[in-house]
């Protein structure tokens, strides 16, 4: 049986099943929190090929109807307003109505997007999270976070949308490309060095999640999710700037700007940028007196143990300071130029810094 998570998120709270064959069944564990046996599937082509099929039958066994059944090209410019445009067409097209559920089958592309959709078609139907990729199903499925991207940014149009249920499916993993299974690890080991004892747990079973044993793959999105939960219920609009929601940046404000830097162009996955990222944010933290020496070191042996890029000269590029530290203060959690960090005291002890010296920050990217 799978395990099940309850998050207190939005009017009623809902639950995160992290097992194995719930595709195959997933019309009778949906059933219960949805008003209809109705939905509409947005997936990406690729996802479609391997999964779409399972979750058909899942459904058909509970007797649910597919209003429709629509799938985007995969990758991150499938988050796009005219993409969204075209979704929302479908969606009334094919006549659903506010009894209808929306599943995202897929990553944070189509979760993200599907979630937006079902946000703003009459003012919010149903949603329901399938996430297939290891980052989805730890970090973008769960919080409530939907949106596309515009010129402007990534992520600035959308809305808060908690869907009624998560469905996550270890066995969806498997046919995932190992580099997109350990960039989504990333987001793994910033929960586990926000929760202190996952960290521990990471150092001694991160490389079975990326060789693939599915119990550990199936703890470290439990316990990702857990922690992920109780950040977000602290803060569930993320309105802290220092505490709740502000705290998973852990890593970002570095990654960002490097996946800035490269122009999107998938140089980096985003979990690769995080990786560095927390690899700095840990060096920066022992710079300014914060942490034990020793805790870089253990950050970033143990994401090149899992096969994830941990400082700069792992990277396959080099990258300018000064571009970088420009990037960082123009960052949209910046606030008034000044450099925000989430630094560490330790595993388990994380707290935002706004006061961050410039100069710590050149050093360590010159390093
Ligand atoms: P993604 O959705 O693009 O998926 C990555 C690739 O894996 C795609 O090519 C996809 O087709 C493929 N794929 C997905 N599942 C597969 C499977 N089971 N087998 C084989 N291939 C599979 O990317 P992602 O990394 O899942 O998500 C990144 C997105 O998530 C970004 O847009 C990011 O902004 C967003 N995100 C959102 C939140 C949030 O809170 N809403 C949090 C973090 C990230
Ligand atoms: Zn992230």
């Amino acid at each position: 049986p799978p395990q099940r998570l309850r998050v207190g998120l939005g009017e009623r709270g809902y639950d995160i099943l992290v097992g194995e064959g719930l595709l195959a069944h997933a019309g009778g564990r949906i059933a219960p929190v949805l008003p209809a046996r109705r939905v509409a599937i947005v997936t990406d082509e690729a996802v479609a090929a391997l999964h779409l099929p399972a979750l058909r039958e899942g459904l058909a066994e509970a007797g649910f109807a597919v209003a429709a059944e629509i799938a985007v090209p995969p990758g991150e410019a499938s988050k796009d307003f005219f993409r969204l445009h075209a979704v929302l067409e479908r969606l009334l097209a094919a006549g659903v109505d506010r009894r209808t559920a929306v599943v995202a089958l897929g990553g944070g592309v189509v979760g993200d997007l599907a979630g937006f959709a079902a946000a703003v078609t009459m003012r919010g139907l149903p949603f329901v999270q399938v996430p297939t990729t290891l980052l989805a199903q730890v970090d973008s499925s769960v919080g409530g976070k939907t949106g596309v991207n515009l010129a402007a940014g990534k992520n600035l149009v959308g809305a808060f949308h908690q869907p009624r249920i998560v469905l996550a499916d270890i066995g969806t993993l498997a046919t995932l490309p190992p580099r997109e299974l350990r960039a989504g690890y990333a987001e793994v080991a910033k929960h586990g060095l926000l929760q202190g004892p996952l960290w521990a747990w990471c150092e001694a079973h991160g490389a079975a999640v990326i060789a693939g044993d599915r119990a550990a793959q199936a703890h470290a999105v439990l316990e990702s999710c857990r922690l992920k939960a109780a950040v977000v219920a602290e803060d569930e609009r993320e309105e802290s700037a220092e505490g709740g929601r502000a705290l998973l940046n852990l890593g970002h404000t570095f990654g960002h700007a490097l996946e800035a830097e490269c122009g999107y162009d998938g140089t980096l996955l985003h979990g690769e940028a995080v990786a560095v990222g927390l690899g700095l944010a840990a060096a920066l933290s022992a710079r300014l007196g914060h942490c034990a020496q020793a805790l870089p070191g253990r950050v970033i042996g143990h994401l090149r143990a899992c096969g994830l890029p941990a400082r700069l000269a792992d990277l396959p590029r080099r990258f300018s300071a000064a571009a970088l530290l420009a990037r960082m203060a123009k960052d949209k959690k910046a606030r008034e130029g000044r450099l925000r960090f989430v630094l560490l005291r330790g595993p388990g002890d994380a707290f935002t810094a706004s006061d961050v010296p410039r100069e710590a920050v050149e050093a360590l990217l010159r390093e």
